[in-house]
């Protein structure tokens, strides 16, 4: 089935699944505010590296500011610390008819959409697939992965049903997850933990996962969500949250990979730390939870967000 789709924040995510989608012969317009991607884009075509070669593909991409159009489904694959304004900037694509999906990483993003789309249009999920924003109009898409997604109400209508497929047509190996809420916070609790220990390590995930003592640090983290995910009444299975981190330390596995909030630092952006560490700390105040290891961590990446070398010493 034909599904009008728009990519609002078509960056590293955004961009790979707008290709994989076009691909497909979907009707994609990727939206973005980053004028020199965007014009790049429209005027030589999307670059994606891919596994198995190069191809370059002109894909409709638009400013905010010039999108228009009517569309069954709205993707938001900014980051989190964006998504505000990002849904501010697609208000005049929504019409009652639109669907609006977040893929996004960290805890934070359903309740901004919320205020924009009725809870039966606004579907939420994760993905496992992983892409590189490499410069302006060119992207990496590394390997595969899988993607999950529900209605943020818990209804399976017939629209979501297309919307699955449509995904699946382009190889998005995509399912219905039965418990939206556990996926995304299992995923939270994944990235919570090895982002910004790659970043305080300044280092790869296999070099984290190499430290004699990883397995108390991690646990330190991961016990302390399981206490806020349990007062907030979502499922978090203890032992699938560790036994995910610890099969990415294999150098094999994404072990030499770098996350993205270590990029962030290294190039000198925010990072999304509040929607993750950040935002355990934050949900803890409301239960009166002791989270003292999130809460370090929180505070040593906010640290090294605001971190400038001094001009005078
Ligand atoms: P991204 O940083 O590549 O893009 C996000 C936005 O930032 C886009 O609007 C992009 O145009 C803009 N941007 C990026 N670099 C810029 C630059 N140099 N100058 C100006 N603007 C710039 O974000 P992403 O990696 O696609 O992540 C989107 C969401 O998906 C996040 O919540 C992320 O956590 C999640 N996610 C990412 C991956 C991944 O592998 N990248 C995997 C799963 C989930």
């Amino acid at each position: 089935m034909k599904v009008k789709i728009a990519i609002a924040g078509a960056g590293a995510m955004g961009c790979r699944f707008g290709f994989m989608l076009h691909e497909a012969g979907q009707d994609v317009l990727l939206i973005d505010g980053w004028a020199e991607h965007v014009s790049l884009i429209q005027k030589k075509g999307l670059r994606i590296i891919l596994d198995s070669g190069e191809v370059n593909r002109y894909i409709p991409i638009s400013l905010f500011s010039e999108s228009k159009g009517e569309f069954d489904l709205i993707i938001i694959f900014s980051k989190s610390m964006q998504t505000e304004q990002v849904m501010r900037n697609c208000q005049h694509l929504i019409s009652d008819k639109t669907y609006i999906l977040t893929l996004q990483n960290g805890l934070g993003n359903i309740e901004i959409i919320e205020q924009y789309v009725p809870k039966n249009r606004l579907l939420a999920g994760v993905t496992t697939y992983a892409t590189e924003l490499i410069k302006a109009g060119i992207i990496q898409a590394l390997g595969s992965g899988d993607t999950y997604m529900m209605s943020v109400d818990g209804n399976m209508s017939p629209d979501l049903i297309s919307i699955v497929e449509a995904f699946n047509d382009a190889n998005l190996n995509t399912k219905l997850s039965e418990d939206v809420f556990t996926s995304i916070w299992t995923k939270v609790a994944f990235n919570a933990a090895l982002n910004p220990l790659c970043t305080l390590a300044n280092n790869t995930v296999a070099f984290v996962g190499s430290y004699k003592e990883i397995k108390e640090v991690v646990t330190g983290i991961i016990d302390e969500i399981l206490l806020v995910a349990q007062a907030e009444k979502v499922r978090l299975d203890r032992n699938e949250v560790m036994e995910m981190i610890f099969s990415v330390f294999d150098p094999s596995m994404s072990g030499h990979h770098l996350p993205s909030m270590l990029q962030d630092i290294q190039n000198g952006r925010k990072t999304e730390i509040d929607y993750l560490n950040g935002a355990i700390v934050q949900r803890a105040e409301r239960y009166n939870i002791s989270v003292p290891n999130n809460r370090l961590i929180y505070h040593l990446i906010k640290m090294l967000e605001e971190n400038e070398v001094p001009t005078e010493v």
